[in-house]
């Protein structure tokens, strides 16, 4: 792809530059692990999704009668970056922007494009991923959630797990079990679930920090309308597939903004802070590790691009979103372990700026200067 903005790529980045600075709300400063103060914060980042959507700026790339500003992919990462570019606090319906809205617009009727977009990117309703179950993670093609047909409905019965944000999602992007009598892949549906239905448990499971992200979802006899189908009965693993490129493609432009402004302040406090009595800065062993971080993140930078010229160019997301998602993961963990050894005992205080770390879940404020950083393309 050709890395050169072009002038509407230009103005753009400017225009939604200059909206951030005016729009953007202060810092969180509470404590999200606390539960009283989650919903709070719940209410902040709504709040959040609300004013980008009414400033015109949620979904990007959507089309316009869904809500959407009819844009371009590569504004949509253009958005991305300067989102983290401002650390701005993420919009609260990541599954339904990231997975199930793309998804509704390749393989939706006219009615759930109709009936689901525009408040998916008002932030109104909040959506889940009912894939993993207890005995189906990696291979979720196993999974064992039945649905059997009755009518014009579908009859539930089954358990998911380690749904993320379950417990305040008003639909879930659910797969289940339509027919046992093929090969595993072949059987599967894909449902929009109103998580409202009669019948649906949600058990928050705590973690050890306090927080409940994950939950058990627990569907007793629950009555889901055929229309509610996603692509077509039996085929639901085409359609998860689609689910599972978009999140993919989507994440790796912002992300790759946000782990270079905390490699950045990492240097910057090598060169200060002394861990074991040594500034990490002047640690031969240390440096080539901090060189490792940079070369990491050249190569997610670069993997970030090949996503996103594969999109750019034929609208669909490729395996190279695997490549960046698993690189992602592991550039992010080698990062933090890094900075855990460079910074020693510094480590463990919470200096975090404002809140601010609870928006990007960084070890330690990002309190530096926003300079625009070199991402996927010319500034
Ligand atoms: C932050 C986070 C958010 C999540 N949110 C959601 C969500 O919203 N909705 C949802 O449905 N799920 C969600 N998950 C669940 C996630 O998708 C599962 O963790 C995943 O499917 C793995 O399943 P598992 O934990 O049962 O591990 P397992 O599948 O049991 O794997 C355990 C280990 O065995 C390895 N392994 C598995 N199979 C093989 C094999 N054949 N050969 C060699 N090694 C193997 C794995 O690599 C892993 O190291 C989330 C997970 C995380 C970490």
């Amino acid at each position: 792809m050709n890395l050169k903005p072009t002038p509407e790529e230009r103005s753009f980045r400017e225009e939604f530059r200059k909206w951030l600075q005016a729009n953007i709300p202060a810092p969180w400063t509470g404590n999200a692990s606390n539960e009283e103060d989650n919903k709070e914060y719940l209410n902040y980042l709504s709040a959040w999704q609300r004013k980008v959507y009414e400033g015109g700026w949620a979904g990007i790339s959507w089309p316009k009668e869904y809500g959407g500003r009819g844009a371009s992919v590569n504004e949509q990462a253009i958005f991305n970056e300067e989102m983290a570019l401002a650390n701005a606090p993420p919009l609260i319906n990541h599954i339904g922007l990231a997975m199930a809205g793309p998804t509704i617009i390749s393989v939706g009727t006219e009615e759930q494009k109709k009936r689901y977009l525009t408040p998916l990117l008002s932030g109104e309703e909040i959506w889940c991923q009912g894939f993993s179950e207890p005995n189906s993670g990696s291979d979720v093609a196993s999974l064992s959630t039945k649905a059997v047909r009755d009518g014009d409905h579908f009859v539930i019965n089954g358990q998911k797990i380690w749904t993320s944000y379950a417990h305040y999602s008003s639909m879930c992007l659910l797969l289940v079990r339509t027919d046992a009598s093929g090969p595993k892949h072949k059987g599967i549906t894909c449902l929009l679930l109103d998580m409202k239905s009669p019948g649906v448990t949600v058990r928050p499971l705590k973690q050890m920090t306090g927080e409940s992200g994950f939950n058990e979802l627990f569907f007793d006899n629950v009555r889901v309308p055929v229309s509610q189908v996603l692509g077509a009965i039996d085929h639901g693993w085409k359609v998860a597939i689609t689910i599972l490129m978009n999140e993919r493609a989507n994440s790796g432009t912002g992300m790759y903004v946000t782990y270079k402004r905390i490699f950045d302040e990492l240097i910057e406090r090598s060169r200060v802070t002394a861990a074991a009595g040594r500034k990490a800065g002047s640690d031969p062993v240390m440096r080539q590790k901090l060189a490792q971080s940079y070369i990491d993140l050249e190569i997610f930078r670069l993997n970030a691009t090949r996503a996103l010229t594969k999109v750019s160019k034929d609208g669909v997301p490729g395996p190279e979103g695997s490549i960046l998602k698993l690189g992602y993961s592991e550039t992010y963990q080698r990062l933090m372990q890094t900075a855990m050894e460079a910074l020693g005992p510094h480590a463990q205080i919470n200096d975090f700026d404002g809140g601010q770390f609870s928006h990007n879940a960084d070890a330690f404020s990002i309190s530096s200067s926003l300079a625009p950083a070199p991402c996927c393309r010319d500034q």
